[in-house]
């Protein structure tokens, strides 16, 4: 469907048009619209389909070809219209996915009822009766309530410390009148010029070019590439100031709502107020309150996770993603999609600026700042007295402590040291749980999952083995199931709550906390560590990524990386920039306030070219090493990949659907397919998987030639295919 805002058909009896339902279906469907009304792109409609209503939205031209008398009735709802940019951005998403476009549709479609009438809320003012009997409680109402605002029931009885039962009384006694408000309060504006910080010469220089960025109200790309702690955050506030000053919105997304606490707070002390969030963990109340405010332009910041991408912004001014190396970014199921990637898209689309934000920007968006595709704006020092840690690497083959310990000599004297000299330490190892391997020391026996072909990990606070994979949870065996001896296993390996628990043995009085995504520590709890650990209440934190990237810990000064070999998968062409870009964030914790850092590093493999960037701090040298020899194997952003997943219960069926597909792999000039070869867990929730590897020229039409060789072939019922265009993970 081309991009017309408006598409007004003229018929004699009824109005038609194609509506898009948020459905993985192939197209949008005919319907009928009431007479009247102007069949705009983007109107959003309840449409009935089969037994059910569902929201859908005018994409375009009717298909033709359903009899009039089929024809079902989509009915306008208070004529809300999705902005026509958003639908060409989902037109867009779809065709570069392969994804039915009701499927990506339903991305911005989420909140259950957002499009339902208000039903205002029921509040309270003050009165003009003054009640015969006053007692110390009404009293207290009384003086609460004299500034004159509104406000319900139950949030009177809290502020004033007063039961329910006597603010009704109040009310009945005419003491407090009942008065009606909207459902959702109002958002509040942020002010650019609230308490704006003196910027360094060189936050400057990158803030004026973002805010001229702005100001022109272009589609252009900044890549601002400042290592950590050189006030990323404070230059790109600018453009956001300038976008509020342009009457425009601006969204900045984020890798991880565990990033979200502090960054609401600098947000709040820069601009007077919170932003609007937008993530998984709000409640439905806040996601339609949130949704109806960007929908509505009044939203005038949000701040989200991916899915942010798809809300409603009719007058979006800029869009910031930070930390754009982030894997996280990438939507690994449903719509398979990268938000960094889509956020440029969309950006083009409303034709207004993005900036990219990173310490260690990702090889695609370094080569496209290099060969001056995006603007290169560069923070070279840290803010303020801060300098660069200092980076050590501990050689484990010969530094090592005793057997099964995991903290070497080194780290333990940087420990001590630290504790002594009343600073923090954060220890990173990415692993969750207690320890990543359980076996039984007689027979050798591994505890796999019934679902995954994957090992159970130890939870030891929990006393169970887990899955990381479906959650899948047993007892650990008293007795083991193969050989019948008893209480023969043993953990391999550590997992943060081992390391934990060999920290507090060796450091009694200190104060520790773990944080780590994991079903025990939701994020509640990984945020309240977070928190305690920045306000200074706990001296030492261990944690899992979720606390290596992003975070200003001022006073702490040693990072310690318990294992830096743990790199990313097999047959991963970005392992060694994803495990660079991991230490390098987890090292640039360290050392951010006025005292200097140090960065421990443990490793079996001191020679390894990234452990060689990390302690040489050469990042560019690195990324340029990587560009060679991505370049040299057509990887991208020298070409272009595509991934074919297979998976389905039936192993056979899978299997066999894996050689057709092999076979009937049109011919092509610059391009190869590979496999189908099983999947690193080849079992996965029970599914058998097979993966097919589509290995382009970066000139070719990828998503084409997909299309055209799938339409070959029939995919049987029982086996589920998925389309991940350019995959980051191999698993
Ligand atoms: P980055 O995101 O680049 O790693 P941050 O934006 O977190 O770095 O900045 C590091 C710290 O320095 C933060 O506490 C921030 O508030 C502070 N900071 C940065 N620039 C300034 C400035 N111009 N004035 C005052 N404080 C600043
Ligand atoms: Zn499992």
């Amino acid at each position: 469907m081309s991009s017309q805002a408006s598409i007004a058909i003229a018929q004699s009896v009824q109005l038609r048009a194609a509506v898009l339902l948020p459905l993985p279906l192939p197209q949008a469907y005919d319907y009928a619209l009431p007479e009247g009304v102007v069949a705009k792109r983007g109107l959003l409609v309840r449409a009935p389909l089969g037994g059910r209503e569902l929201i859908g939205v005018v994409w375009g031209k009717p298909e033709g070809g359903v009899a009039s008398d089929k024809m079902r009735l989509a009915v306008p709802i208070d004529g809300l219209r999705l902005p026509p940019m958003l639908c060409d951005f989902i037109d867009w998403v779809a065709r570069y996915t392969l994804s039915p476009p009701g499927a990506v549709l339903a991305q911005a479609l989420r909140v259950r009822g957002v499009f339902d009438p208000e039903v205002p809320r029921k509040a309270l003012i003050a009165g003009t009766i003054v009640p015969e009997r006053m007692n110390p409680a009404r009293e207290r109402v009384r003086a609460l309530m004299t500034d004159g605002l509104a406000r319900v029931p139950s949030e009177i009885a809290e502020l004033a410390g007063v039961s329910p039962g006597v603010v009704k009384g109040l009310a009945d006694a005419g003491a407090l009148k009942w008065v009606s408000l909207p459902e959702f309060e109002p958002c509040r504006e942020p002010d650019g010029a609230f308490d704006a910080v003196k910027l360094s010469p060189d936050q400057l220089r990158a803030a004026e070019h973002l805010r001229d960025a702005v100001k022109k109200r272009e589609f252009s790309v900044a890549l601002l590439d400042g290592v950590t702690g050189s006030g990323k955050t404070e230059a790109y506030f600018e453009a956001v100031a300038e976008a509020l000053s342009e009457g425009k919105q601006a969204l900045i997304l984020l890798p991880e709502i565990a990033l979200t606490v502090q960054f609401l707070d600098r947000f709040e002390a820069r601009f007077g107020c919170r932003p609007v969030e937008w993530h998984s963990d709000l409640s439905l109340r806040e996601r339609k309150r949130a949704y109806r405010a960007v929908m509505r332009g009044e939203a005038r910041v949000v701040v989200g996770a991916r899915s942010a991408l798809f809300l409603p912004f009719p007058k979006l001014g800029l869009i910031v993603v930070d930390e754009e190396h982030e894997h996280a970014y990438k939507q690994e199921e449903g719509v398979i999609y990268h938000a960094r990637d889509m956020a440029v898209v969309r950006a083009r689309l409303e034709n207004c600026p993005i900036v990219l934000a990173s310490a260690t920007p990702s090889l695609e968006t370094y080569v496209n700042a290099k060969i001056g595709r995006y603007e290169w704006l560069k923070l070279a020092h840290r803010h303020g007295a801060a300098e660069m840690p200092e980076v050590r690497l501990v050689d484990m083959r010969i530094d090592h402590g005793e057997p099964g310990q995991f903290l070497s000599p080194a780290l333990r004297t940087a420990l001590d040291n630290t504790l002594r000299a009343r600073e923090q330490a954060l220890l990173f190892l990415n692993r969750r749980g207690y320890a990543p391997l359980t076996l039984c020391t007689v027979c050798g026996r591994k505890e796999t999952c019934r679902n995954c072909s994957a090992w159970m990990v130890e939870h030891r606070y929990k006393k169970r083995l887990v899955c990381h994979h479906c959650a899948y949870e047993i007892a650990i065996p008293e007795r083991c199931p193969q050989c019948g001896a008893e209480h023969s296993y043993i953990a391999c390996g550590p997992g943060v709550e081992r390391v934990e628990e060999e920290f507090r043995a060796a450091f009694p009085d200190a104060r520790v906390a773990v944080a780590s995504s994991d079903t025990l520590f939701g994020p509640a709890q990984t945020q309240g560590a977070i928190r305690a650990f920045a306000v200074g209440e706990i001296d030492v934190i261990i944690g899992t990524q979720i606390v290596a990237k992003g975070h200003h810990f001022p006073r702490l000064t040693l990072a310690g990386i318990i294992d830096a070999d743990l790199g990313g998968g097999a047959g991963d062409p970005r392992s060694a920039e994803r495990s660079f870009q991991l230490l390098h964030q987890v090292a640039g914790r360290s050392g951010r306030g006025d005292r200097p850092g140090l960065v421990l590093i443990q490793t079996r493999n001191p020679e390894d070219p990234v452990m060689q960037a990390l302690a040489s701090q050469a990042r560019d040298d690195f990324l340029e090493e990587e560009m060679r020899i991505r370049e040299r194997s057509f990887i991208p952003p020298y070409g272009r990949l595509a991934s074919l997943i297979l998976a389905g219960e039936d192993a056979l069926a899978v299997r066999e659907t894996g050689r057709e597909l092999a076979l009937a792999a049109p011919k092509a000039q610059g391009l190869s397919v590979w496999g189908p070869a099983p999947a690193f867990y080849q079992v996965l929730r029970g599914r058998t998987r097979e993966r097919l590897l589509v290995q382009a020229e970066k000139t070719i039409d990828i998503q084409g030639y997909i299309r055209a060789w799938l339409a070959e072939v029939k995919i049987p019922s029982s086996v589920h295919l998925t389309i991940d265009i350019d995959p980051i993970s191999f698993f």
